[in-house]
């Protein structure tokens, strides 16, 4: 049986920060994600949206959470599967109206068979309604036809919505920050996503195949419960220069390095985590001079996140080492000032062309506002964001737009921490996971 990842109390705070935000005339509806169909009638795993496990931990398929307020105080609704024991045989067991009312953080719970009754009537209460479109058919079509409705409630009493209103952003802005209970949860994605890549160094040998690899990884979330919380990526060789690689599907060879690209998913959860390593358990030496370059411009990227630096601070901090270090190999043949570009769009861009940092949280991008308007340094960071700080570098043998060293020929290099800011500087959530070149060389292959 289902069960609730944090307490009530946790939820009953989320609800009403939200709440807080919404006036007292309008209605909420938060749908689930729909369903997939991945081949005729077999679906793609359910996974509930992100706003639902936010608001209530629901996470069964269809769902609709809806707050009305009575005058006094929000009344927060949920519209579930009704028990159905044709249905529960085929596709498993349903928590049902009266599970949902008695152990879920929300004050009702209705069938789905009710809800456009229930949704219309209150609707016709409400003067303007915010929901999240596109997710549910049947209720964005029960929002448009009260929004157009041409009726005698309408036209004589002015009853019943007339403004939409999109919640997403009012949401986003408090799962940006996290709250211990949720740091709690994403410390254990984070050790589980460790843990996984430090047995796939383990497990690492000469010619392994890259989706062996994906295998171990995935294989650990599983076996502890967890699941991806996005597509592994695993690209030995060149194809580690390929920024989202899924195909997964070469062996790699003597002195070429791996990159793994993966993260797990704890009670929704995501972590996010990338380390690189030479399969044969040595790193060449020009593999090396790459590998200290990155690490030495990621612990910049890190020491960069306090409280107060702007959402920019940390890709600032790694393209400063990568574009000194570039000049200093030999393969940036400029000024460092041409290097970083007038916004950091300069000539390290060709080898290091992703940014640094992304929120985490329940989406593995997370959700909010970093550099509103899309220019500047963006926003400040604070005690309790939790974001990636990954740096990379990557000489893709194949590139004919860029010239390369042959020294660095087919060398791709990223690692990837999540970082957790608070007062006393940040907390490296995936510190367990090994990424010194003394601890990775020892530990690659010990696991055979
Ligand atoms: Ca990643």
């Amino acid at each position: 049986m289902a069960r609730l990842p944090f307490s009530e109390s946790e939820y009953r705070g989320r609800q009403s920060r939200f709440l807080d935000k919404i006036p007292h005339d309008c209605l909420v509806l938060i749908p689930t994600n729909p369903a997939s169909i991945r081949s005729n009638d077999v679906h793609y795993p359910f996974r509930a949206s992100s706003y639902m496990l936010y608001l209530c931990g629901w996470s069964e398929p269809e769902s609709v959470l809806m707050a009305k307020h009575n005058g006094k105080n929000w009344v927060v609704s949920l519209f579930v599967q009704p028990n159905d024991t044709t249905a529960e045989i085929w596709e498993g067991r349903r928590i049902g109206i009266e599970g949902a009312s008695s152990g879920w953080p929300i004050d009702e719970a209705y069938s789905l068979l009710e809800m456009n009754e229930i949704v219309t009537d209150s609707l016709k209460k409400s003067n303007g309604v915010y929901l999240i479109q596109n997710l549910n058919a049947d209720i964005d079509q029960i929002v448009n036809d009260s929004l157009t409705s041409k009726s005698r409630q309408r036209n004589t009493y002015g009853m019943g919505p007339i403004s939409l209103v999109d919640p997403s952003s009012l949401l986003d802005e408090l799962r940006i920050r996290k709250s211990q209970e949720e740091i709690d949860v994403m410390q254990k994605s984070a050790d589980l996503a460790s843990m996984a890549h430090s047995i796939a160094m383990k497990k690492s040998h000469t010619g392994i195949g890259e989706w062996e690899i994906q295998a171990i990884i995935e294989g650990c979330f599983q076996s502890n419960g967890s699941q991806w919380s996005y597509p592994s990526i695993v690209g030995g060789g060149d194809n580690a220069t390929i920024l989202h690689y899924h195909a997964n599907n070469q062996p790699v060879s003597d002195g070429e390095l791996v990159l793994v690209d993966a993260g797990c998913e704890v009670e929704g959860y995501a972590s996010d985590i990338t380390r690189t390593w030479p399969v044969n358990g040595k790193f060449t030496e020009p593999q090396r001079e790459i590998y200290n370059l990155v690490l030495e411009a990621e612990i910049a990227g890190i020491e960069a996140c306090q409280v107060g630096a702007p959402w920019n601070a940390s890709h600032k901090a790694t393209m400063e080492v990568i574009s000194r270090g570039l000049i200093e190999l030999g393969i940036l043949n400029c000024t460092f000032e041409e290097a970083m570009g007038e916004d950091l769009d300069g000539k390290t861009r060709q080898f290091f062309m992703h940014g640094t940092s992304h929120s985490l949280g329940l989406d593995v991008h997370d959700v909010g506002v970093t550099r509103p308007g899309g220019k500047g340094d963006g926003r400040l960071l604070e005690e309790g964001m939790v974001l990636t700080v990954e740096p990379g570098v990557y000489f893709a043998s194949w590139r004919e737009d860029v010239e390369i060293p042959e020294r660095y020929s087919g060398i791709g290099i990223r690692i990837e921490d999540d970082v957790l800011i608070t007062k006393n500087g940040p907390v490296v959530l995936t510190s367990n996971c090994p990424k010194e070149i003394t601890e990775i060389e020892t530990l690659v292959g010990s696991g055979l």
